[in-house]
């Protein structure tokens, strides 16, 4: 039998693509010369897309695919899929939960530490040879039995908790509801929680309901001793009061993970010694990545044989 079709949308891993090859017959859309035109031409045969997390499926493109019944995106944040618009077209969404948790937890630690005991620019120290002619490297805030603010106390925000644990953190968190299964104290204002926390680590979802949350006011409340985390997304940040505030040295630091518009960082953050600056990967490990891939896989797998989903959005 003929392996289905499936509109590849976006750059993935040479492993995920060998995954796939081995069930559906793949297409990378910008392999097709002109994209508009072939989409005219074959975008009916298309039942099934495989994109990424940072690239989504625009509502166009959705549009261009009159029989689209499936998204599969490989990454938790579906930030970059209309989730409402591919309802509305009774297209399903799915995404790759709970696989990725533990390394996007441990990078959230990581990053944290890193930026309060000063980890990059520490070892810009050694590797620029001023060690050799100035005795005094950079010096850092202390985390251990310090507070720690969780914006978006979900599945890896819990993962983050348990480990900030361990370093006798204390732990409060800002969700739209209070869980009822952890004994963390929830603050109903953002404000708040950031006027109480030495670190305030956002991981929420990008969505139009926390686009630019944590504003200039969150970010002042935050103040000159304390630092910003964000390993969730760019938009979740109100990036141009960011960038002032840390100027001005009225918040104390960040480490981020992820910017308003990737890959783009604004060069004003460049020099910033207080500024951690990764290039979003929060999930990039060797095992988490294959895990991914492997959960796309299943739920192709099952759509193909079932009609079903492992890890359905919508
Ligand atoms: P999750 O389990 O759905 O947790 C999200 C949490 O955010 C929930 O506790 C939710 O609680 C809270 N939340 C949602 N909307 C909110 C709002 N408007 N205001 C305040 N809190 C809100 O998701 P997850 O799997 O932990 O992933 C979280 C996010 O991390 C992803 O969406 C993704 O953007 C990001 N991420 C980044 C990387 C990276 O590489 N940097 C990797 C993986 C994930 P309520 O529903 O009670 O509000």
């Amino acid at each position: 039998m003929d392996k289905p079709k499936a509109l590849l949308v976006a750059g993935i891993s040479a492993e995920l693509k060998g995954m796939l090859a081995e069930v559906v017959e793949l297409v990378p859309l910008n392999k097709q010369g002109d994209a508009n035109q072939f989409l005219a031409d074959q975008g009916a045969d298309f039942e099934l897309v495989v994109t990424s997390a940072g690239k989504g499926c625009a509502n166009a493109l959705m549009e261009q695919l009159p029989n689209l019944k499936v998204i599969f995106n490989w990454g938790v944040g579906y930030d970059q899929v209309d989730v409402e618009f591919a309802t509305s077209r009774s297209v399903q969404v799915t995404n790759t939960p709970d696989v990725l948790n533990e390394c996007v937890a441990d990078m959230a630690i990581g990053m944290l530490i890193s930026q309060a005991r000063c980890m990059g620019e520490a070892e810009r120290f050694v590797r620029r040879g001023e060690w050799l002619s100035n005795p005094t490297p950079p010096m850092g805030q202390k985390v251990s039995g310090k507070r720690l603010g969780i914006v978006g106390l979900g599945r890896i925000g819990l993962e983050t908790a348990k480990r900030a644990e361990a370093f006798s953190m204390q732990i409060r968190y800002h969700n739209r509801h209070p869980r009822e299964d952890v004994d963390y104290a929830y603050e109903a204002s953002i404000v708040e929680l950031a006027k109480w926390s030495d670190y305030l680590l956002l991981l929420c979802p990008s969505t139009p309901e926390t686009y630019q949350m944590i504003d200039r006011e969150v970010l002042q409340a935050l103040g000159p001793q304390s630092s910003l985390i964000n390993i969730a997304r760019g938009a979740v940040v109100d990036q141009k009061a960011l960038v002032d505030l840390l100027l001005s040295g009225e918040l104390g630091g960040a480490a981020l993970d992820v910017f308003e518009r990737e890959p783009e960082v604004p060069e004003a953050l460049m020099d910033l010694p207080n500024v951690l600056l990764l290039p979003h990967v929060g999930s990039a490990t060797f095992e988490t990545r294959t895990a991914m891939a492997q959960l796309v896989v299943d739920n192709v797998k099952a759509y193909i044989e079932s009609g079903s989903l492992v890890t359905p959005v919508n």
